[in-house]
């Protein structure tokens, strides 16, 4: 043996973790695309690195970060369609197409409150 780190080593790593009780993951190290492992403490740990991975868990943080980056996305969207339609109103002067304007400022000011209550 040369003294590098070999699959084998890696291998036995991997097979020491799952004696530990440790789980093998779905996901794999960005770094070096080994397996990763969550031990029992809840940390993940990469057997190729061997270290710890800081690792955002799969399926709840995550979704939920990206749920709420695009609910501040909404919420900045629909402000700014409901700024765009009050001009918008501002210099119209037919009646009905007033009435369609205030009938989308409704729906968008609608979204808007529910949005509001989604994030408080
Ligand atoms: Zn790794």
């Amino acid at each position: 043996m040369s003294g590098g780190e070999g699959d084998s080593t890696k291998m036995k790593r991997m097979v020491d973790l799952l004696r530990s009780g440790a789980a093998m993951l779905a996901d794999v190290c960005p770094l070096c695309s080994s397996p990763l492992f969550r031990l029992r403490s809840g940390d993940v740990y990469c057997p190729g690195c061997s270290k710890r991975v800081i690792f955002v868990k799969e399926g709840e943080d995550a979704s939920k970060l990206s749920q709420l980056q695009a609910i501040s996305e909404l919420s900045s969207t629909v402000s700014q369609k409901i700024m765009e339609l009050t001009t918008m109103a501002k210099h119209e002067s037919d009646s009905e197409r007033l009435y369609e304007l205030g009938r989308c400022i409704l729906t968008w000011l609608e979204v808007f409150e529910r949005v509001k209550r989604f994030r408080e």
